[in-house]
């Protein structure tokens, strides 16, 4: 397959004045060469460059995805504070706001959902303790015993309350 950068001498010279060459491209080295070789031709204009990434996602059934209010995060997201800061307020946001996108576009619902407690409470029995975590990576729980990496501990109940508050506000739906 002929790269973009080798069929430039044949674009330039098919294209009338003010015509536009587009490149599709899939790694950034690929795109520095695009860019270095039409600025050296020297007969087109300085090259814009943007990112994009499009997959679509295949649902069957009833699906949905819970994710929590973003004040949650924090307890996570444990970095020094300007980190923290931009992580939470930013990064999270931007990451909340594409799954909201792509969720629409595949008819997913999303529900947001109370973040308290989520990854110290036991999925398993509902047990609330601080000491059901005895490390970063991990979930113990100190009544039940129930162990599980504590971010799969904390998904499960992220993703219970989202069931538990989509049930919830669809009651109300039907009862309007
Ligand atoms: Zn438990």
């Amino acid at each position: 397959m002929l790269a973009p950068w080798e069929c430039i001498d044949a674009v330039a010279e098919a294209l009338i004045p003010g015509g536009m060459l587009c490149a599709y491209i899939a790694t950034t080295t690929q795109m520095s060469r695009i860019v270095e070789d039409l600025r050296g031709h020297g007969s087109f204009a300085e090259p814009y460059a943007f990112e994009t990434l499009l997959r679509s996602w295949h649902v069957d059934g009833l699906a949905g995805i819970a994710l929590e209010d973003l004040g949650g995060i924090r307890e996570r997201a444990r970095l020094r504070k300007p980190q923290r800061v931009t992580l939470h307020s930013w990064s999270f946001a931007r990451l909340g706001g594409h799954i909201a996108y792509k969720a629409r576009r595949a008819g997913v619902a999303v529900v947001h959902v109370d973040p308290r407690n989520t990854s110290r409470g036991c999925s398993a029995c509902g047990h609330i303790d601080k000491s059901n975590r005895p490390d970063q990576a991990s979930f113990r729980c100190t009544s039940c015993g129930f162990a599980e990496h504590a971010d799969v501990n904390a998904a499960r109940n992220i993703a219970a309350r989202g069931a538990a508050g989509w049930a919830v506000s669809h009651a109300a739906d039907d009862a309007a």
